[in-house]
């Protein structure tokens, strides 16, 4: 069982590792994009951050909610509004939780992965953070299907995003700023990918 603290490390722990990875994240979107990735991110994070005592205590869905409503209001750019769905839609999976199993845990990815392809309405391949989040979210589900436990569940996970996050690189670019480079995008690693990597990582991090 995960439980409200632990989620809010996570988060903290994810606003820690964008700030950290900020100028490499800037530097991945300067390639093939408008080199403002890891500032957007850091910027709703540190948000974030300043909410942090008032977010103690509180249930699962209201910590995803400040998030999301914080990084739909702060962070410019694609990457606020599709991270902030992400959250929003965790967030009404978790609606008054204060704990969270391992197929709670496996509904927030996956909520949280079709608000940002229903609003992005980007596929695996177009060289979008879809292509780290979906082989994800795919693994931990395996995952809890063979009855694994959490933390092979999430290491599998982080696995599969790394992957994706690599796959990227040889891409065309379908959707968002990179796609009016056409070919020239490929070649590059895709800033959103990446900072999906982190997401997970920070979760591992926060978790055990
Ligand atoms: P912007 O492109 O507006 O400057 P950011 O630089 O913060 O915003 O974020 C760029 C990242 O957003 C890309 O690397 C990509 O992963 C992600 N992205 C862009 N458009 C989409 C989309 N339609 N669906 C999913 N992810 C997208
Ligand atoms: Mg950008």
């Amino acid at each position: 069982m995960l439980t409200a603290s632990q989620i809010l490390r996570w988060i903290e722990q994810y606003a820690k590792l964008i700030s950290e990875q900020k100028d490499y994240l800037t530097q991945l979107d300067a390639d093939i994009g408008d080199a403002d990735h890891g500032a957007n991110l850091d910027r709703g994070f540190q948000a974030v951050l300043t909410k942090k005592d008032e977010l103690a205590g509180k249930d699962i869905g209201t910590i995803f909610k400040t998030v999301a409503m914080t990084l739909i209001s702060k962070v410019g750019g694609a990457s606020g509004p599709l991270y902030g769905t992400f959250f929003l839609q965790a967030s009404v999976a978790a609606a008054h939780k204060d704990k969270l199993s391992e197929a709670d845990f496996y509904e927030i990815l996956e909520k949280g992965l079709a608000g940002i392809t229903s609003r992005g309405k980007a596929k695996v391949g177009d060289k979008t953070m879809v292509d780290a989040f979906q082989p994800a979210v795919a693994a931990f589900k395996r995952n809890l299907d063979e009855g694994a436990d959490f933390e092979k569940s999430l290491s599998d996970a982080i696995d599969a995003a790394e992957r994706g996050m690599l796959s990227t690189i040889p891409l065309i670019a379908r959707k968002g700023r990179a796609s009016y480079l056409g070919e020239r995008s490929a070649g590059h690693q895709d800033p959103g990918a990446t900072s999906s990597v982190l997401l997970l990582k920070a979760a591992r991090t926060a978790f055990s």
